[in-house]
């Protein structure tokens, strides 16, 4: 596992010249001084046309800071990799022929601002960003796994969807989570609810859509300061043991992947 990531590491960064996103848990404390957005620097197109829809799919963390790191020790940037770029792929077999996938090298904290001023540069239509899920520190369990000692919690899984209201296109970034949230429902997973509860502390977000799974999540760069609508799609739990080789087998990605190209469609055709 550790060393197929690092081929596919190795690869996305031969292929790719390009910037990033941001994080969950430590990394985002940082985030809190976020600028206020830029209204009006991107207008929404009057109707949306799939071909030439730019949609920036952006693989979360960089090989160099990978953000959290699995139950079997596997770092979450080749799940967010493996899993971008089939959304990618889908997403392109559906028509929007404009849609890239981006991936940044280099640490994360420096790279944020960086990353947001190249994506919208870019000009993009859409941000979405590819994250697996963790817990906060004081959650971890321990357990042994191939003769190391390793970090688990089984206590919570599932996905879940964030957007942030100082984004520009709040309105259609809401929109676009809760059609993600109801096509990955309509596939029977469940969403991940813990973080309405006093337990996750400084992690606790404000649940938008109770139905599906969206969260509000203001500081986050990626979200917060680019100039397109923006979604961040945490997938699901891969600290959690069987969560995590739920993801590691094909059909999970798959779905998921699916789900996200069926509501990009209907998306589009709402506009
Ligand atoms: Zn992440």
């Amino acid at each position: 596992m550790r060393g197929a990531w690092r081929t596919i590491a190795a690869v996305a960064l031969s292929l790719m010249p390009l910037f990033l996103s941001s994080a969950e848990y430590g990394e985002a404390a940082g985030t809190s001084k976020a600028t206020k957005a830029r209204p009006g620097s991107s207008p929404e197109p009057s109707k949306c046309e799939p071909p030439k829809f730019r949609i920036v799919v952006d693989v979360g963390h960089t090989p160099e800071s990978y953000g959290a790191l699995s139950a079997r020790n596997d770092p979450e940037f080749g799940f967010n990799f493996r899993l971008a770029r089939l959304i990618t792929a889908k997403l392109k077999s559906e028509g929007f022929a404009a849609t890239r996938l981006l991936v940044t090298d280099g640490k994360a904290r420096p790279s944020l601002l960086k990353r947001v001023s190249a994506a919208n540069d870019g000009r993009a239509d859409l941000l979405l960003s590819i994250h697996h899920d963790s817990v906060p520190d004081k959650l971890l369990e321990t357990w042994e796994f191939d003769g190391a000692k390793s970090y688990f919690s089984d206590r919570f899984s599932g996905h879940s969807l964030f957007v942030s209201e100082r984004n520009p296109h709040f309105i259609a970034s809401l929109k676009l989570a809760r059609i993600i949230g109801r096509q990955l429902k309509e596939q029977g997973l469940t969403y991940a609810s813990q973080y309405t509860l006093p337990l996750l502390g400084r992690y606790r977000h404000a649940l938008l859509d109770k139905d599906v799974g969206v969260y509000r999540y203001d500081g986050l760069v990626v979200l917060s300061q680019t100039r397109s609508a923006a979604v961040l799609l945490e997938a699901g739990s891969i600290i959690n043991r069987d969560e995590e080789m739920a993801l590691n087998a094909p059909g999970r990605h798959e779905t998921i992947a699916d789900a996200v190209a069926k509501a990009m469609g209907e998306f589009c055709e709402r506009r």
